[in-house]
């Protein structure tokens, strides 16, 4: 159960007085529901409003605050012309100029004969002073009020400045005092504040410094969102640690056949990564590696080799992937392999129904089966296996910590094995697995020829039409693919939907479209049509980005590369230079290019070593700027900067090995505040499951 000190933070923001259904879907779409998430929303600005001057003293473009009588309206007339109104000060005019105004609301805060104050930036205009809308307007009495540094928050549409910084103050003025979690000598060595206060002044910057990641109370607040996410790695990771695991060794006589059927010999990399899975599975406790490689560095081999290590000893084995084409994917690489040494395998996703469904569950859960392959369908309820041992989970990154036990649950001390063909930088690998082993494929098997890599402007469009059609008349395929974010999905698909119609006028009906709101059994015959070569080009959105494998692609187009992060990137790049064929990429860019798309772009052109790039992307990173970062499944942070604030992972790692150690129930009374830590970051689960489990 939350600590009930907390209840104030996770109310909705949509009971703060003054939030309407518009305001509290815009401030949830900015920041969240509730009012924790408006503490999260740190400003990105200042405003100085300190400054008082006399209206004949004021500085062009200057913000200043200031008092003035007001002495007549002047209607505008027509609706080009603004409203303005007509004030002085001792010393000079202003004039306060509003377009699009409302009468009476101006007659109202502003009547004529009276003392206000105003606040905003001024601008010379001819002879005159003016400010256009004032940021605030008031009674003489709140001049003092006014003058104060300001913070500035990031907007969104529908949102301005007031209310949400009204709704920030709301939650900052909730905010309990809380426990210090953090350890004192700590503490005292930083010289940080505690939360309450941290909060406080991460919310009231006095100046341009105050916004810096390294001011103690942003980096204390960083600090504290990593230790939780640490903390909770840690816990989970102690929790399958402390269960007794099983030795499985088999007798190798499958794996032998199954490297003979291969038909190539495995690379060093592989082999190495063969050999620390084989020996964690030997081992009396439970695996818990990661296994890192570049698209095409064989990851599927290694995993295949792994699972039928497990099957060896008459144990099972399950292989999940994030999505229904990948699922098939691996089934269709794997089974072949499998069927020749007579191991049974089936594959179980949300589209096996009915007897079917039937028969690959009791399969399962009768031992028939050795190995499964599937989606998240595999954690379900009604999924039983005899004894599974071994729950190899691809692309994992997309699947949250919760997900990834429910399936290592299904067995008897269960050796998990996770897969990435994200090549992510050490420090990221630490905030998604914590401290985990890890295998990495350096090297890719031999054969695979470089990818010609250009990058230039879409209007150069003609030029790359023309190369596609060489391509094409040379036998190549062709991924064509467009970018759909959330934020703007409708604009998006009907955009990339608007290129397969463009692509179809030059090239006939042998372009295909796959998109994620296309229903599965479409997409799967958009993809086989485009396996098959009944297509040329396949228009598509990210869905393809993911592990995707037609060997005969030899070209990717990007179109609005400069709208992805690396390592989708090099993603997507992944998906070719996999056969004999030379492949290109073109990454296509509209508009002009801001610096660190540019620099992202040449990276690309440059270097095809994904844990370069990987680190590369990190230091690179905008914020907020990649598109896809939160599909990427990257657990996000809201107040650390992974780039940033790298070395504080670090800290927190080693914080979190020695919490765990000493008092792994969370007893003590830093154990206690640590849990309200875990709650405030809402990695809760991992306590909750671990008491009831
Ligand atoms: P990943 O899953 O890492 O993207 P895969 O395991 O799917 O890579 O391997 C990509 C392709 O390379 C597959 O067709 C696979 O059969 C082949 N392959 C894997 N290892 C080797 C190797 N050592 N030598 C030659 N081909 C290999
Ligand atoms: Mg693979």
């Amino acid at each position: 159960m939350r600590p009930e000190i907390l209840f104030p933070l996770f109310a909705e923001t949509r009971s703060l007085p003054g939030v309407g259904p518009r305001i509290g879907k815009a401030i949830e779409r900015l920041a969240g529901p509730r009012l924790v998430d408006l503490l999260w929303h740190l400003p990105n600005g200042v405003i100085d409003r300190r400054f008082s001057p006399q209206i004949a003293n004021a500085p062009d473009k200057a913000i200043v605050t200031v008092a003035v009588e007001i002495d007549r309206h002047v209607l505008p007339s027509s609706r080009r012309v603004p409203y303005r109104v007509v004030c002085h000060d001792g010393t000079g005019a202003l004039d306060l100029v509003f377009f699009n105004a409302r009468r009476e609301y101006l007659e109202t805060v502003l009547p004529v004969g009276e003392r206000r104050v105003v606040s905003g930036r001024v601008e010379r205009w001819r002879d005159r002073l003016q400010m256009t809308h004032p940021d605030h307007i008031g009674r003489p009495g709140e001049l003092d009020a006014f003058k104060r540094v300001e913070p500035v928050y990031p907007l969104t549409a529908g949102l301005t400045a007031k209310p949400l910084a009204r709704m920030v103050a709301e939650a900052v003025g909730r905010a309990p005092e809380l426990p210090e979690w953090n350890d004192s000598a700590w503490m005292a060595r930083k010289s940080w504040p505690g939360w309450r206060e941290a909060v406080r002044l991460a919310h009231a910057p006095q100046d341009q410094a105050s916004l810096d990641p390294y001011h103690p109370a942003r980096e204390r607040l960083a600090y504290d969102e990593l230790l939780a996410n640490q903390l909770a790695l840690a816990l989970v990771r102690r929790r399958r640690r402390a269960r007794p695991g099983r030795r499985i060794a088999g007798d190798g006589v499958l794996r032998r056949r199954a490297r003979e059927t291969l038909g190539f010999a495995l690379t060093a990399a592989q082999e190495a990564a063969v050999a620390e899975i084989a020996a964690d599975m030997a081992a009396p406790e439970c695996m818990i590696r990661l296994l890192q490689g570049d698209v095409g560095s064989g990851k599927t081999v290694v995993a295949f080799l792994a699972m039928l290590a497990a099957v060896e000893t008459g144990a099972q084995a399950a292989l999940m992937a994030p999505t229904e084409v990948l699922a098939r994917q691996h089934f269709a690489t794997i089974e072949p392999l499998a069927r020749a040494i007579d191991v049974p395998m089936s594959l179980l996703t949300g589209r096996e129904r009915g007897g079917n469904r039937g028969r690959i569950l009791a399969g399962l859960a009768g031992g028939a089966t050795a190995l499964a392959i599937g989606t998240h369908a595999l954690q379900q309820n009604a999924v039983a296996f005899a004894d599974l041992a071994l729950a190899v989970i691809d692309e994992q990154h997309r699947f949250g910590v919760d997900q990834r036990v429910a399936l290592a649950e299904k067995g008897r001390a269960v050796d998990m094995l996770v897969m990435t063909a994200t090549p992510i930088p050490r420090t990221l690998t630490m905030t998604a697995y914590g401290d985990i082993d890890v295998s990495r494929l350096h090297e890719k098997p031999p054969g695979r020829h470089p990818v010609d890599t250009r990058v230039l402007p879409v209007d150069r469009l003609s030029e790359v039409i023309g190369r596609l059609r060489r391509a094409i008349d040379g036998g190549a395929r062709i991924y064509w693919v467009c970018p759909v974010v959330e934020e703007s999905e409708t604009l998006d698909l009907a955009a990339a939907t608007e290129r397969h119609a463009a692509l179809e006028t030059l090239f006939g009906d042998r372009v295909g479209l796959l998109h994620g709101r296309m229903k599965g059994a479409d997409k799967d015959a958009a993809m086989a049509r485009f396996a098959d070569g009944e297509i040329d080009i396949l228009v598509a959105t990210t869905v393809i980005e993911v592990g995707v494998d037609v060997a005969e692609a030899s070209v990717v187009v990007v179109e609005h590369a400069e709208r992805f992060g690396l390592a989708q990137l090099h993603q997507l790049r992944g998906r070719v230079g996999r056969g004999e064929r030379a492949s290109f990429c073109l990454l296509l860019y509209g508009g002009p290019l801001t610096e660190t798309a540019r620099a992202r772009l040449n990276v690309m052109r440059e270097t095809d070593d994904g844990f370069l790039i990987a680190e590369e992307d990190l230091r690179l990173r905008g914020s907020g700027e990649l598109l896809g970062t939160r599909q990427s499944g990257l657990p996000e942070f809201r107040l650390a900067d992974l780039a940033l604030h790298a070395g504080l992972i670090e800290v927190a790692r080693d914080d979190a090995r020695l919490i765990v150690e000493r008092d792994a129930d969370l007893a003590t009374p830093r154990g206690a505040a640590l849990r309200t830590l875990l709650y405030l970051f809402e990695r809760d689960a991992v306590v909750r499951t671990a008491r009831s489990g």
